[in-house]
């Protein structure tokens, strides 16, 4: 722990209790004002601040250069001891005592920009996005359905189950997402079908970027994972179940989840997040020596999602749960992934798979909330009911750890589904 950790600390910006940025949290961002190029950002309260404005000004402990930049590779390949550096000179700068950003009116007015008025970009060039399976529940409730006698497989506690996923359709919060198009075959049917899906679902997930490569052929332990993990941030793993159905078997996810993976856009620091590790849940059975862990790896992250249809004024919540949960956890997660020699790479995307909580109002999919369509979620506001998303319905995560006085969050990771594209003409 260090000073960016004391829940008394305040800024000369001013910062509601409630707000997801106050100066312990400090997360990493790529944005644009309005017209302008994309540049390195830290938010703070209701605004964004330039770092590639302020490192011309002040040593902030990486040259102006790297925050010059479309995405956060540059600065983050730097290592962890700058991460850290970087993080406490800004929270100098912004801290109630330092008058030196504070009385500098030029600087101040070309560095500081309201969180409202800038656009906000994928904050990594992201080479490589996995997708891991890591909830016990989800697991569990997904294998109940199609397995009732054997929800979770043979291999699930002994190694992170995963896939890789598709980079290049990772999108940021409040990009819409239209509908996909697919192939399926419904129960009764004797032959496949291609149209719109049926069964759009979303996926609650947390997700870790890398900031340290690893070349092909070596390993990362587990107790190194500190060393190659930046930081967090919420993902929605948008999920067309009744093509998921049809296509998966024998090689897992491929159409049905590459179409859409929303991120939010501010990177919380694995730093920043210290506090708010806890122990995880016991392993049983034990797992394989390269899979051990030392220290605290669960996180004690609140989640929610919220939902809003065309109909209704404004959102509301349909799950509610805690990442804190999560069997395999990130230090194990990364470690598996390398165990054979993958090499890792800065901005690698790691997401944790759905993060069901124990609870029906916990689960983190729709696909669990409404139990595969046998129990419909109500929609208070209008009487609706949804079993999968409509057009126009926009799926809202949030997620924030609570300290004394002071949260931690994530911002938020916004999608709103678009209707698909007319395929008629493939029917
Ligand atoms: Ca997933």
């Amino acid at each position: 722990m260090d000073k960016t950790h004391d829940p008394r600390a305040t800024s000369w910006i001013e910062v509601d209790p409630s707000s997801d940025f106050p100066i312990q949290n400090l997360p990493f961002g790529v944005f644009s004002p309005e017209g302008e190029a994309p540049r390195v950002g830290v938010a703070i309260g209701e605004f964004v601040l330039d770092l590639s404005a302020v490192a011309q000004r002040f040593d902030i402990g990486a040259p102006a250069e790297v925050f010059a930049s479309r995405s956060l590779n540059r600065f983050v390949s730097l290592g962890r001891e700058t991460w850290r550096e970087v993080r406490l000179r800004v929270f100098d700068l912004l801290h109630v005592d330092n008058g030196s950003l504070r009385e500098d009116a030029d600087l101040r007015s070309r560095s500081l920009f309201e969180r409202t008025r800038v656009r906000m970009q994928v904050p990594f060039e992201i080479g490589d996005y996995v997708d891991f399976y890591s909830s016990e529940q989800h697991a569990t409730n997904v294998g109940s359905m199609f397995r009732p006698d054997n929800p979770l497989m043979p291999n699930w506690k002994h190694l992170p189950v995963g896939y890789n996923g598709r980079a290049s359709s990772v999108i940021v919060s409040g990009t819409p997402v239209r509908r996909p198009l697919g192939q399926t075959k419904p129960a009764d049917a004797e032959s496949p079908l291609f149209g719109p899906t049926k069964a759009l679902d979303f996926e609650l997930e947390v997700g870790f970027f890398t900031g340290k490569e690893n070349p092909l052929g070596e390993i990362v332990p587990t107790s190194q994972a500190r060393e190659f993990i930046f930081g967090l941030v919420l993902v929605n793993d948008w999920s067309a179940r009744d093509v998921q159905r049809w296509e998966y078997q024998p090689l897992g996810p491929f159409l049905a989840k590459s179409f859409a993976t929303t991120v939010s856009p501010w990177v919380v620091t694995l730093d920043a997040l210290e506090p708010f590790f806890v122990e995880g849940p016991v392993q049983d059975p034990p797992v394989l020596p390269y899979l051990r862990y030392e220290g605290k790896w669960a996180l004690d992250l609140h989640l929610e999602v919220w939902l809003k249809s065309t109909a209704m004024s404004k959102h509301q919540r349909i799950c509610k749960t805690n990442f804190r949960q999560m069997y395999w956890n990130m230090a194990q997660q990364l470690a598996h992934q390398a165990s054979n020699g993958t090499n890792i790479q800065v901005g690698d995307l790691y997401a944790s798979g759905t993060v069901s909580g124990d609870t029906p109002d916990s689960y983190g999919s729709m696909l669990e909330l409404a139990w595969r369509g046998e129990r419909p979620l109500k929609l208070d506001e209008t009487g609706e009911e949804r079993s999968f998303l409509q057009d126009g319905d926009s799926v809202l995560m949030r997620g924030w750890c609570e300290g004394e006085g002071y949260r931690v969050g994530f911002g938020e990771c916004e999608g709103t589904v678009l209707p698909p594209l007319d395929s008629s003409s493939s029917d």
